[in-house]
């Protein structure tokens, strides 16, 4: 049994208290990868952005709005848990000042300035120590590249690719890749298919070793 820490969904970025900057996460790949690891006699915490779909009630589930909430809650998880899967899409801007009023129309262009937010996986991986930790990369181009660079950024031991296909889907298409560049496996079905299947190249290769 391994205490798994999930972060899930996307995050959001409010501009004023009405508009937000966000990504087009579900959090469907978040709770299947919640629901294959419970199946496997793991503990789970899951850490969610806003989303509308139901995680299972056995998880704990700690709720989040921003990218800076979601890294403190897992700065407080990770320390107890044996490793961590990033499948959530935190939102990677915000805007230097949310305005506490709502932004008035004035017919003018808006100008915003944006600054990044943390990275939450990459952050993480520095307090990582004998801890495993598996990311997710969406990329459109270059994507074994940009995988594997994100991989090596982000003290990651497994890399899962997929495509823009994923966002808001039922299905995923994804490819396992390893720190060497291999690639481990190619999954492809429903998300918990797909999710069962991670769950045990994460069990043959990282829990049993640990
Ligand atoms: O957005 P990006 O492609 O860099 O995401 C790759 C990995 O980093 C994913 O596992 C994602 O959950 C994580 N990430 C994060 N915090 C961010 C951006 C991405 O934890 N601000």
């Amino acid at each position: 049994m391994a205490r798994i820490l999930i972060t899930s969904g996307p995050t959001r970025e409010y501009l004023d208290p009405v508009r937000y900057l966000t990504n087009a996460s579900s959090g469907r790949m978040g709770a299947a990868l919640a629901q294959a690891a419970l199946e496997q006699g793991h503990e789970v915490t899951v850490v969610s952005g806003p989303v509308t779909i139901a995680y299972p009630p056995q998880a704990r589930l700690l709720r989040v709005v921003t990218t800076e909430e979601m890294l403190r809650a897992c700065r407080e998880v990770f320390p107890r848990c044996d490793g961590l899967i990033g499948a959530a899409a935190p939102c990677d801007y915000r805007t230097r000042r949310v305005c506490p009023d709502k932004i008035q129309k004035t017919g003018q262009p808006l100008l915003l300035e944006l600054v990044e937010t943390p990275d939450v996986v990459a952050t993480l991986g520095q307090q990582k120590e004998h801890r495993w930790m598996v990311g997710f990369a969406l990329e459109t181009d270059d994507r074994r590249f940009r995988a594997l660079t994100k991989m090596e950024q982000k003290s990651c031991d497994l890399m899962v690719l997929n495509g823009p296909e994923a966002m808001q889907a039922e299905t995923n298409s994804v490819e396992v890749l390893d720190p060497s560049g291999r690639t481990v496996a190619r999954l492809q079905g429903t998300k918990l298919h797909v999710a069962r299947g991670l769950l045990e190249i994460i069990q043959q290769r990282l829990i049993a070793r640990q």
